[in-house]
């Protein structure tokens, strides 16, 4: 009688019995993640980016706070209005930010570096025009402050002193807004960075589109590349999760403009 249980479990393994999942570009959708929080019960999620929750983000997942915890690091877009920015960062969430920084999250230590790459600071080659928001603002011309700082736009750059000190840094997984140099628009120093904390895995959002990296490029690279794709989710493997609705939901699925 006990046996059916026991069966049924070894089926939907490894979705099932992996903890952390990892939610690709919301863009403002999340249906599929409380459906699927619902009825996986992972211990944690997080979102890789370009987040947009058109209410404060705890309203948007008020359904699931009390059965997971809920981690984000931020996209480019997520500083395209001040709504897109206050709902984010000003969100009861805001604490659960995981950029430039490691957490340990269900047990697994995690790196995070949100933001995307803009040649105005930080090309991601060469010399950085600025290291630091400091030094950009104080070249920035008081007109082009916002909220008496940084421009809301630049709030979503990677400066190098965000992310410099992750490479003091020891992690167990990565994840970032942009993808390492396995995709056609990725960086090389999102591999150095992925290579220095000692990562096994590197999940990243932005580009909207799965691409099996796994042919060469985790052994050059030594650790595993993930790319998730828009409204998608991944569990710690990097295997898809599915779910019921997110491609029939949200059939606007767009690549990311470049
Ligand atoms: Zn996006
Ligand atoms: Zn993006």
């Amino acid at each position: 009688m006990d046996a059916a249980p026991a069966f049924k479990r070894g089926l939907v393994e490894p979705v099932d019995v992996k903890r952390i999942f990892f939610c690709g570009d919301p863009h403002g959708h999340f249906e599929h993640i409380i459906e699927t929080v619902h009825a996986h019960r992972p211990v944690a999620i997080v979102l890789l980016g370009d987040v947009q929750p058109k209410e404060p983000l705890e309203q948007a997942l008020k359904p699931i706070l009390a059965l997971t915890e809920v981690w984000w690091i931020h996209g480019n877009h997520d500083t395209d209005s001040d709504a897109d920015y206050d709902h984010l960062f000003g969100s009861a969430l805001a604490d659960r930010n995981l950029h430039g920084r490691v957490v340990e999250v269900a047990g697994v230590r995690i790196a995070g570096l949100g933001g995307i790459f803009r040649e105005q600071i930080w090309s991601a080659s060469g010399q950085p025009r600025y290291p630091s928001a400091e030094a950009f603002l104080a070249q920035c011309g008081k007109g082009n402050r916002w909220r008496g700082g940084l421009p809301r736009k630049h709030r979503s750059s990677i400066f190098p002193s965000e992310f410099d000190p992750l490479l003091q840094e020891k992690a167990d997984v990565l994840v970032t807004h942009e993808a390492p140099s396995c995709h056609p628009h990725g960086f090389q120093v999102i591999d150095d960075l992925a290579a220095s904390l000692g990562v096994g895995l590197a999940f990243h959002g932005h580009h909207h589109e799965h691409i099996d990296y796994r042919k060469e490029e985790a052994t050059r690279l030594g650790f595993t590349p993930v790319g998730v794709a828009y409204c998608e989710i991944r569990n710690q493997l990097g295997h898809l999760v599915p779910t019921t609705c997110w491609r029939t939901a949200f059939p606007g699925d767009r690549l990311e403009e470049r």
